[in-house]
């Protein structure tokens, strides 16, 4: 089983692989900078052989780099736009060196303009952005609802897709906190999710699955992550969806060989739980 979590690209692809090899994963995801901005270092200074080289001597494959979030390839301000498609040109050659065949990506919130606005967009956005040349796939996150977020049903993503013209490049990233807070019961039904997802994208485009809890109910729509299994004296809160429900998505027979990564809170700025959630996980 693939799975590791994020971790922190600050001193290079090495340390980011040392990290996650503390955590016994055999995978990690990234941020090529920080996620809040698009201010990035120079390829060259990345650390990338180093890095490649720890990571085959560890048995970590599969990496994943998620997109800054405030990327937004729905907006209606030219410079936001434009920000978005050439920051992503960028990030492409970026991951491409790093050797990652996945970015992570928030399709966009349409923010003062319409859903059908946002959705024609994107896939615009994205038909500037690939080529016969772009080697990673841009994974699109099913997001949890909140604003005007697009993405938060399989519905929206498809509509997206349909637009683009080079589909083998795209693919899609389930986070199970956001398809709990946009309302699909992954909890008592999860292969019923699943049964829809394939019927209107196919279980093919999963590339990426993000586990994490959700410290609210399903439905909620405010994407607000919980450790996996989390109790009420879990400093960060309690875990709506539970540790079984997790633990059955991870070993689901839709999602083989699929790279899980974990997302949870850190219970303060030393201390985050990966380590024994991923050894919980595996089982
Ligand atoms: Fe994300
Ligand atoms: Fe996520
Ligand atoms: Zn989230």
């Amino acid at each position: 089983m693939k799975i590791g979590s994020h971790v922190s690209m600050s001193g290079g692809l090495i340390n980011a692989a040392k990290e996650a090899h503390s955590y016994n994963a055999n995978t990690f995801m990234i941020y090529t900078g920080a996620p809040q901005n698009t201010k990035r270092s120079p390829i060259e200074k990345l650390k990338i052989e180093e890095g490649k080289k720890f990571m085959e001597e560890h048995n970590i494959s599969d990496i994943v780099v998620h997109a800054p979030y405030i990327i937004n390839l729905a907006s209606y301000k030219e410079d936001t736009y434009d920000l978005a498609i050439n920051f992503l040109k960028q990030e492409i050659d970026r991951t491409t060196a790093i050797g990652s065949d996945y970015i992570v990506l928030h399709p966009g919130s349409f923010t003062d303009k319409t859903l059908e606005y946002g959705i024609e967009r994107i896939s615009n956005g994205l038909n500037q952005v690939l080529t016969d040349d772009t080697k990673p796939f841009i994974c699109l996150e099913t997001m949890a609802g909140k604003g005007s977020e697009i993405g938060r049903n399989f519905e929206e993503l498809k509509a997206i897709i349909d637009k683009v013209y080079k589909k083998e490049k795209i693919g899609i990233c389930l986070d199970t906190c956001h398809l709990h807070d946009s309302g699909y019961d992954i909890i008592n039904d999860f292969d019923g999710v699943m049964n829809n997802f394939d019927k209107i994208i196919g279980i093919d485009k999963i590339k990426v699955v993000h586990i994490n809890g959700s410290l609210n109910k399903c439905g909620a729509k405010k994407d607000r992550h919980a450790n996996i299994g989390a109790t009420e004296d879990n400093p960060k809160g309690k875990d709506f969806i539970g540790f079984d429900a997790i633990y059955n998505i991870v070993h689901s027979k839709y999602l083989k060989d699929k790279i899980f990564i974990l997302e949870t809170p850190w219970l303060d700025t030393k201390t985050n739980l990966y380590k024994q959630e991923i050894a919980m996980l595996r089982g």
